[in-house]
């Protein structure tokens, strides 16, 4: 079978791999499709995320659905021919944070497709792929692959959602029109916000999030005033989530949200440190948390995306063939023309 593997820096290549069986309590997975995350792009375009370096091949990929073809030993409650959203996360369940009910900063994670630990985790982007049972999470048979897969970004922004605390009635401020910040914008407004502004550097992205329903969208580069705007009387909105990974939009978001307000950072920034108006969150009482991945919102991913309850289709971008990775990537990277491209087979 063949798999997406990135060896360096832009030596992306469709490799042979031996097929993968289940072991006990694994699935064996088909392939449907899967979607390109920036972390993907950065492996491709700098051989790293942040600060985990590869040092060894890696099967790309954590934004996938499939099929199931195969149940290992004592694995129930699935079946096979079973359409599924594949859960990249696969925590140890035992350490204190699992315990806690907090496994994305689970002590022992294995997450699909990163070079956080060494031997890396490989990732689904392959024809077929194992995962733990529970990784596996069935969605309706006509549910298509791409929109399943959407489940993981999904999931990271509705933790992100959940980090933010009560949205009612809340003015809100996503920095950066990507795949993750256009989810945000889309989830907030279901979940009750009155009001969504999007800001990004790139015209295209910021129109798809005003057809997604965004309220009010600024290009930062060409038209900042606009956005020092909601600088005055102490700032505008309730709730800003960082979605960039820049760091003046940190600095900007803090400089938007009032006084008790709250900043979410979703974004890797840079390796190493980050300027903070550190005065301004204490004086205002601006309250600056991390989401970092996802835990039990990928259940309820699934459940929106199987109901309808949110219109995705602005950040479906493309579809393109394993045949074409190079393209695929180089489409996804292109900020102008994709939000989110997914691979199929
Ligand atoms: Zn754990």
């Amino acid at each position: 079978m063949y798999a997406a593997v990135i060896h360096a820096a832009r030596d992306l290549r469709l490799d042979e791999r031996p097929n993968p069986s289940p072991g006990p309590g694994e699935v064996l997975v088909r392939f449907g499709a899967g979607g390109i995350c920036g972390s993907d792009l950065s492996y491709w375009g700098k051989g790293r995320v942040g600060d985990f370096a590869l040092r060894e091949p890696l099967v790309l990929g954590h934004e996938v659905s499939g099929e199931i073809e195969a149940l290992g030993e004592g694995v129930s409650g699935l079946a096979v021919g079973a359409r599924v959203a594949v859960n990249p996360s696969r925590p140890c369940l035992g350490c204190d944070y699992c315990r806690a009910g907090r496994s994305n900063l689970c002590r022992n994670m294995r997450f699909f497709g990163s070079a956080a630990m060494f031997p890396h985790v490989q990732g689904g982007f392959a024809e077929r792929f194992t995962c733990r049972a529970d990784q596996a999470v069935p969605v309706p048979a006509d549910m298509p692959f791409a929109t399943a897969a959407l489940a993981e970004p999904l999931s990271v922004a509705l933790h992100g959602l959940r980090r933010a605390g009560d949205l009612l009635g809340k003015r809100v401020l996503v920095a950066g029109a990507g795949p993750i910040g256009m989810l945000i914008a889309i989830a907030v407004r279901h979940a009750g916000a009155s009001f969504v502004a999007v800001t990004d550097l790139v015209d295209e992205p910021l129109a798809l999030a005003r057809a997604a329903g965004a309220d009010e969208t600024v290009n930062v580069g060409t038209a900042p005033e606009r956005l020092a705007a909601f600088e005055a009387d102490k700032g505008f909105f309730d709730v800003g989530f960082e979605a960039t990974g820049a760091p003046p939009a940190l600095v900007s978001l803090v400089r938007c949200v009032r006084p008790g307000g709250r900043v979410v950072q979703l974004g890797m920034m840079p390796p190493g440190e980050v300027g903070v108006p550190v005065n301004m969150l204490m004086a205002q009482e601006i309250d600056l948390v991390g989401a970092f991945r996802f835990a039990e919102e990928f259940a309820t991913a699934v459940d929106w995306l199987a109901n309808g309850r949110i219109d995705v289709s602005p950040v479906l971008s493309a579809q393109v063939s394993m045949g074409s990775l190079s393209e695929a990537f180089e489409l996804a990277a292109d900020r102008r023309r994709a939000i989110k491209v997914h691979l199929y087979f």
